[in-house]
């Protein structure tokens, strides 16, 4: 069994990161989805275990001490990270595995395993994700300002990734992300 491809993608919170993967994962067989660990509270309808690990800020710094996270970050003032052993063993059973992390983490990630395919997804503009921000209702002025204020500073990384997705269009932006995982899997888009 071939070792699964590693698909680390990174945006703006609002670019609609969530909806193209559960597309992706619903459109392309093997590919899994890795599950990070956060010390941020879930919002309303968000699942342990599914969503994310939900931890304690103690618990997270016991994984970080324990050497258990390929890597994390701390991000809008919350730390996420990611259990490496998960990863690994997805990877061994011939998954395609899709971590949906900020760029700190894709960083650390590309060091480690530079084989790693790094994808960013943006908005179409800067307007149009504040929108999306306040549309999903979840954050306050202030946190809204916060992710504005992130986006923009890690807009500026977009070169160090190999693909950028627009999210113009959900459906359209999909079908890129689907063939940027389908060349991987023939050896075209191998980086
Ligand atoms: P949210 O709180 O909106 O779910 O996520 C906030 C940010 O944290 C997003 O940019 C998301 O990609 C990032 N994030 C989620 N999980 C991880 C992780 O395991 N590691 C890192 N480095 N970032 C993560």
């Amino acid at each position: 069994m071939p070792r699964g491809s590693l698909i680390i993608i990174s945006g703006p919170s609002g670019a609609g990161k969530g909806t193209l993967v559960d597309r992706l994962v619903a459109r392309v067989p093997r590919v899994w989805v890795s599950v990070s660990a956060t010390t941020r509270a879930p919002r309303p309808g968000e699942v342990k275990g599914e969503d994310y690990y939900f931890l304690t800020a103690e618990e997270f710094e016991a994984h970080v001490r324990a050497g258990d996270f390929l890597e994390w970050a701390e991000v809008h003032g919350n730390r996420y990270g990611t259990l490496a052993h998960t990863v690994e063993d997805r990877l061994v059973q011939g998954l395609d595995v899709v971590l949906e992390i900020d760029p700190q983490g894709a960083m650390q990630v590309k060091e480690l395993l530079p084989e790693a395919v790094l994808v960013f997804i943006i908005a179409p503009s800067m307007e149009e994700l504040e929108r999306r921000i306040r549309k999903r209702g979840a954050e306050t002025d202030e946190q809204v300002r916060t992710r504005l204020q992130t986006a923009v500073r890690e807009l500026q990384l977009v070169e160090t990734y190999d693909h950028v997705v627009e999210n113009d269009d959900v459906a359209r932006a999909t079908d890129e992300l689907v063939g940027i995982i389908e060349s991987l899997r023939t050896g075209e888009g191998r980086c």
